[in-house]
Order: C-alpha cells, then sequence, then structure tokens
C-alpha cells in the first residue's frame, strides 16, 4: 500500500518538479509564474502540453525547443527527477502523515531556492518570506508555535550579526540578506533547537567544499561562495536525522 503512494506521490513530485523550473526561471526576474503559459527561454514560443511531460519530452526532443532547436539545460530534466525523488522518500521516510506535507513543503522550497542561488546569487523574498509564514503556520497548527517563532527571529539575528561585525571588521559583505532569511525559515520550520546543528554543518560542508572548488577551478578567492545550498542541505539532514544526531552526541557524554 505504501508503495502506491511513494510511486504516485514521486509522479506528483515530478510534475512539480517541472513548475519548479519556471520558478527558477521567472522568479530572479521578477516575472508572472502563471502567465504566460510554459514557452521555450529562447524562443519563446509555447510548449505544447505533450512537450512538457517530466523527462520524457527532454528525451523524446533530444533535449532540442521542437520549435527552435536550441539546447534544452540539463537543469529541467536533473530537477524534476530530483523533485520526484525527494518526495518519494520523504513518503518512505514519514509514511502518510501532516509530517509529510510539511516536509515536502519545506524539502520543496530548499531545493528551488538553492538552484536560483547557484545560478543568478539570489534568494528571493517572494519564495523565502511564504516560507517563514508556512514555517510558522504549521507549528501554530502543531503546537510549537513559540520554537518556531523564536527559531525565525534567531535564524534572522544571527546570521546578521555575523554579516553585520563582518563587515564593520573587513569591509566587504559576506552573506548576503537572503541568507539571514533562508536561515530564519529553516528555524521557523524546525524550530529554534535546529539552528546550532545547521549552522555548524553548513559552515563545515560549506568551507570544505568551497577550498576543493577553489583549488580544482583555480578561480581564486574573488568567486563567490553561495552559502544558500549548503544552509538547505543541512537543513534537510536536520529534518531526517536531527533528533537522533543529537541523542549521539549526548550519549557520547555518558560513555
Ligand atoms: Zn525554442
Amino acid at each position: 500500500m505504501i508503495e502506491f503512494w511513494i510511486i504516485t506521490i514521486g509522479l506528483f513530485g515530478m510534475v512539480f518538479g517541472s513548475f519548479s523550473n519556471v520558478l527558477v526561471h521567472r522568479l530572479p526576474r521578477r516575472e508572472s509564474v502563471v502567465f504566460p503559459s510554459s514557452n521555450c527561454p529562447k524562443c519563446h514560443a509555447d510548449i505544447a502540453w505533450y512537450d512538457n511531460i517530466p523527462v520524457l519530452s527532454y528525451l523524446i526532443l533530444r533535449a532540442k525547443c521542437r520549435h527552435c532547436q536550441q539546447h534544452i539545460a540539463m537543469r529541467y530534466p536533473l530537477l524534476e527527477i530530483s523533485m520526484g525523488l525527494c518526495w518519494s522518500a520523504l513518503v518512505w521516510h514519514y509514511g502518510l502523515s501532516p509530517t509529510t506535507v510539511m516536509a515536502i513543503v519545506l524539502v520543496s522550497l530548499l531545493l528551488v531556492l538553492s538552484i536560483i542561488d547557484l545560478e543568478t546569487e539570489l534568494l528571493p523574498n517572494t519564495l523565502t518570506f511564504p516560507g517563514i509564514a508556512l514555517g510558522l503556520l504549521y507549528n501554530l497548527w502543531a503546537g510549537d508555535i513559540y520554537s518556531s517563532l523564536i527559531g525565525a527571529f534567531a535564524g534572522y539575528f544571527v546570521f546578521w550579526s555575523v554579516a553585520t561585525v563582518f563587515f564593520m571588521l573587513t569591509k566587504k559583505h559576506g552573506m548576503g540578506g537572503g541568507d539571514f532569511k533562508l536561515l530564519a525559515m529553516l528555524g521557523a520550520f524546525l524550530g529554534w533547537q535546529s539552528l546550532p546543528l545547521i549552522i555548524l554543518f553548513a559552515s563545515l560542508s560549506g568551507t570544505v567544499i568551497s577550498v576543493i572548488y577553489l583549488i580544482i577551478s583555480r578561480k581564486g578567492s574573488q568567486t563567490r561562495i553561495r552559502f544558500g545550498p549548503f544552509l538547505a542541505a543541512a537543513g534537510i539532514v536536520w529534518l531526517l536525522w536531527g533528533p537522533q544526531i543529537w541523542q549521539w552526541y549526548l550519549d557520547l557524554a555518558k560513555v
């Protein structure tokens, strides 16, 4: 029975992944996400429904627009597959429950925000603000509103203070304002208790991977590192295994 839902919700996830590609393309450009309907980002020809089937259309069209024959970016099928896999994995992890709905909303927001951050260095308020509101609403319903409210405020101000001190010392901008709101969103969904581990994981993985990237790409330190994807990944780790990780850490004290 649960297998049926894992597959079905995964398929819905792929369809939502297709819409997410529209969000990734249009939100940073401040375009409407409902009008006009799906069109080719290069020649702007309308895309028929049969050319808009997640992943399949990409394969059938051999990664080329039917009208202008220009290349369709790998990001389109990749986001559709990742979204589908994430939705399936969350149903598998949580079963069918209100937590699953919350987790699907949060992970979808994090995926879309990460890709926008990688492509444009932006984390649009049009996603983070509704995200903060949804996190607060969910916890109001789930009976944990204080932990969520404190999480949202603490998330914002922890990063705001770090960035302000960093700016005073170096006269350089490190994190962007979008990062403050993304951490506020994670705090709103996951409660303030999640913040120490999220910040720790994001900073560690961000530093290690950035150093490796800078060495391999030889681009030097002027390359701006996007922190959004690391925060998003740390948020997902907490969402799935946070309490177990705390328990493991606290158990170390007993030995
Ligand atoms: Zn085209």
